[in-house]
This record gives C-alpha cells, structure tokens and sequence, in this order.
C-alpha cells in the first residue's frame, strides 16, 4: 500500500461528518473494571505472569492510553498452556455432555448478568461505541447458549451392514487439544464462536487473542472458571510474539487441531504449518463483500442495509459489505441519500451518548483507509464524503463515500476496514454477477432486489459462502458462518459448528 499516492482530489466540497471532542479521562468505573480484569496468563488453572517477566501494554485506540499491562507469553509459556490442555483432555472428554452444556448455560447466564461491564471494556479496548458492543455481547452470547443446546444432540449413527451380517456404528468422539487464535475486531463473540462448540464437543483448549484486544478474552476466560470450567480445559495465552509462541505449539504431536480467524495472509501461513502435522483446521478469513443493489430494489431499505453493511464496528468486519454495486439508473439517487446518512454519524469515543463511529483499531488501520480512498480518487472517482484522517488524539478516520469507482482500483481489491463506502455501477444482472465474483475472496456477499427469482439466481450466482438478501446484517449463532475461495475452510455455528471439534469413528459389529 506504500507505493500507492497520498494525493486529495475532489471535484465537490465532501460533508464533513460531526466530531465529538472528548477528553475521555479514565473514570471510576472505567479504572474499577480494568482492575479485575486479570493481568496474567491462564494455565492449568491458575492465572501466571510470563515465564520472562515480560508485559505488553493493551492501549485504548480512542485515546491512545495504556488500559492495563499483562503478561507477554514466551514459546515456554505456550507449550506449558498445551501441557494444562492435555493433562485435561481425557477427563472433559468423558465429562457428561449434560454437564459441559450445564456450565456453557451458566456462563451465558452470567454474561448477561454482566452484559454492562462486558460491553464497557470491549468499547475501551477495541473502540466499536458501545450500543455495538451490546450487540456483540448478545452476538457472542448467543455462541455459549447455542452450543450449550449442541452439546447433548451430537448425532451419531447406526444402520445394517450392506452384506447382510451385522451393523454399521458411526460415533462423533472429540477431536482432541485445540489451539484457537481470535483477531482483535470482535473481541467477545471471536473467542465464544470457537470455545463454545470446542467445549460442548469435549476438546480442551488453548486460546491465544489478538495482543491489541485480549482483555475481553481473559475477562471471559475468568467468567468460565467461575462457572466450574475445570483446571486446563480452558488456556489463555496473551503475546506479542504470536509467530514464535504459535509454532512450538502448532508442532507439537499432541495438538489435534487449530482453528484461526484472521487475515489469509496469516491463515495460509498457518495452513503450511498445520500441514507437517496433519492437524483438523478451520480457517476464517479475509472478505471483500459485494453488496449489490438492482433498479427493482426498495431503494431506502437498501440505504438502511448499506449503512449497517458498512459502519457497523466502524467498517472493521469481515462481513462488511466492501463494493457497493449499484444499477446505474439509480445509482446518483443511492449516492445522495448514503451521502445524507453519512452526515448523520457521530465521530468519537465509543463510550459518549450518541457515538455511532468510533476510532479505528491502530494508526496503519487509518493509513491503509486513507490510501485506499486516494488511490481510488486518483483513478477517477468522487469523493462525496470524508476522505481524511481525523485531527486529535485516538486513530479516527472521517466517514466517507467515494463515487464511480473505477476497475483496477485498489479499493475494489483488498479489504478496506474502514468507515469507507465505494460505489460502482453496473448495468445488467451478469455485469453486476461478475463484479461481484471478481475477488480472490468469497465470506459474504448482500443482494438488494424485490424479484424472488433474480434474488434466487444471485444466491446460486455469487461465491460467497454466506447470504444477505434485503438485508446488511446476517451473523447468526444457530447458522453457518464462514467463507469459499480465500476466505477459508470451515463453518463456526448452527449444526455445523461442533462438527469441526469432533471426528467420525466408524465401527464394524458382526453379528456372526
Ligand atoms: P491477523 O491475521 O493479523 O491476526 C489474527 C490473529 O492471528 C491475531 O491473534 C494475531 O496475533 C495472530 N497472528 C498473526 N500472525 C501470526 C502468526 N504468524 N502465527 C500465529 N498467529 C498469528 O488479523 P487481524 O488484523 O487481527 O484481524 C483482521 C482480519 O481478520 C481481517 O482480514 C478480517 O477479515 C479477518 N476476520 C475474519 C473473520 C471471519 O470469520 N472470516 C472474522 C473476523 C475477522
């Protein structure tokens, strides 16, 4: 992204979105709730500072403040965090499924006893404004509740041998020690959607946050013990040195299974790695979202679905709708009135009343927006709105909508994760079909059309693994989620989930 231009061009004054100045002292609550987050790592059951000592300061990115330093896990730390996830296995592996979905319940329940200060301390550590992250506490609970329903419906499988002697037995046993490695964007939910289904499935885990945004994990993580979670069923690793902590233990014959969401460019890295030992893997990865909108579309019900698409976690999803492509007989009208809602949004901390923007996650998040947009207005496009870094303190970047893209614009290509709406306009159905489909990527796509049978033809039309039809919002606990092509392998929720934590035993009895 370096080698593209920082010029600003722009043929019409952009609207300037409303930005609240805020001093955001840390208060009371704000300093009472960081001091019982726990600091240390989460091995075998007891919470343990670093083996060297070392700390890594978690910041708040409306501020640029340090919330709490905790513990820097070395390549020790996390082979000891699997040897508490082995010691355990076994045991949770026979543990009644009734009794592993008993204790998923009871974490659920006591989330949403703690839904306030859960969503407090993810807005102070990853930004999103907090209504949103009311929302991820609901999205993310939903995960321990679902799966705790799972638990006792593993589905097995018994019928007569072809040959006439006998039966055929298939049985779902638990896959074994897994290590799970969440990005920083959904802190709550990222961690659920994978401990959850490993648990009611009887795998132990290890979990390893994003170092920008682990204090929601550890936060989690100490719920669960609460709850009665046994000693190493549950490990929590925090580190600055994911690369160096995650080979030793992704080596190591014991592990049976690593399940990563991230970017592709790590996941594929850790695809070569998994391979030399043969692990299970679930891979959710990057997106480039089409979201696409024909003549026939209800045009305000569209611009309702873009706004969610793209500002929900200021733009950082990976569902987020990333080219919004228009029928050009109203694509001026979808223009006006996104510019509209755009001048609408509030900027700022994600803590004030009425904060629907908040900052991006760290300053290169802000430099990669903005050369996006650039580069996409050196080509030819117009920006209606935005298009800036914020002035001040905290990693903000304007709301900003960007017109007649242009192909070849990096834009279209990588994933923006930004506040940054780019429109495209196509003329027929199979223009808009191969706009859509022209990305390395293919998580989730959205379709804006009140013809039944053109929307039908989209589903099977677009490659995506996921589906919004007259709709800009479509996680769901209880269905499958995840990608094709670059976006990965696997799906995390509804029936689906728990089957990436077990694996299929085939049993021969003779009756003879
Ligand atoms: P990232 O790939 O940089 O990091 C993800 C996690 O991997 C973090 O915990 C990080 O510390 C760790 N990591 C990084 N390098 C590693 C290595 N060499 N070995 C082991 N671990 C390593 O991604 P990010 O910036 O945290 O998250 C944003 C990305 O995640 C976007 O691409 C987004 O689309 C994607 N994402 C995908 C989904 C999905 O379900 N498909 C959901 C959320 C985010």
């Amino acid at each position: 992204m370096t080698t593209m231009p920082d010029a600003r061009t722009t043929d019409q004054a952009p609207a300037v979105p409303e930005v609240v100045e805020v001093d955001a002292p840390r208060n009371a609550r704000e300093a009472e709730l960081l001091k019982r987050v726990p600091d240390g790592l989460f091995i075998g059951g007891h919470w343990t500072p670093s083996s060297s000592g070392s700390t890594l300061d978690v910041r708040d990115p409306a501020t640029g403040r340090v919330l709490k330093r905790i513990a820097d896990a070395t390549p020790a730390d996390g082979l000891a965090a699997l040897d508490a996830a082995v010691a355990a296995a076994d045991s949770w592996a026979a543990t009644a499924p009734r009794v592993r979905g008993e204790m998923l319940r009871s974490a659920f329940d006591l989330l949403q006893e703690r839904r306030d200060e859960v969503a407090l301390l993810m807005t102070m550590e990853m930004g999103k404004p907090l209504s949103e992250a009311l929302g991820e506490v609901t999205y993310g609970g939903e995960f321990l509740r679902w799966f705790s329903e799972e638990a006792v419906r593993i589905p097995g499988r018994f019928g007569p041998n072809p040959e006439g002697s006998g039966s055929i037995v298939v049985s779902h046993q638990p896959v074994g020690p897994c290590y799970l490695i969440t990005p920083w964007n959904f802190p709550l939910a990222m961690a659920t959607r994978k401990i959850a289904p490993a648990l009611a499935a009887g795998c132990t885990v290890v979990i390893k946050p994003a170092e920008l945004t682990p204090l929601t994990t550890l936060y989690v993580v100490a719920m669960l013990e609460e709850v009665g979670v046994p000693a190493g069923v549950v490990n929590v690793i925090t580190t600055t040195a994911s690369a160096a902590v995650s080979e030793p233990i992704i080596a190591d014959p014991r592990l049976r299974k690593i399940s990563f969401t991230g970017s592709t460019a790590v996941g594929r890295r850790l695809l070569k790695q998994a391979a030399d030992n043969v692990l299970r893997t679930s891979m959710e990865l990057g997106g480039n979202a089409p979201f696409v909108v024909f003549e026939d579309a209800d045009l305000e019900m569209a611009v309702t679905g873009a706004m969610t698409a793209k500002f929900r976690n200021t733009g950082q999803a990976c569902t987020a709708a990333n080219r919004f492509l228009v029928h050009r007989t109203i694509a001026g009208d979808f223009a006006d009135r996104i510019t509209e809602r755009v001048r609408g949004l509030v900027v700022g901390r994600g803590t004030e009343p009425d904060v629907t923007i908040g900052p991006l996650i760290n300053e290169k998040a802000v430099e990669k927006a903005d050369a996006l947009v650039h580069d996409a207005v050196d080509r030819g496009a117009t920006l209606r709105a935005g298009g800036h870094p914020v002035e001040g303190i905290g990693t903000f970047y304007e709301p900003t909508v960007v017109t007649g893209v242009l192909p070849g614009s990096y834009i279209l290509r990588e994933e923006i994760f930004g506040p940054v709406i780019s429109i495209v306009e196509f003329d027929t159905e199979e223009e808009a079909v191969a706009l859509a489909n022209a990305t390395e990527y293919g998580l989730a796509g959205y379709v804006f059309t009140t013809d039944l049978a053109r929307a039908h033809r989209l589903i099977g039309s677009v490659q995506t693994g996921m589906m919004g039809v007259n709709t800009g919002i479509l996680s769901n606990a209880a269905a499958p989620f995840g990608g094709v092509k670059q976006s990965g392998l696997g799906r995390e929720g509804g029936s689906e989930g728990i089957q990436e934590y077990l694996t299929t035993k085939y049993t021969l009895i003779p009756s003879a």
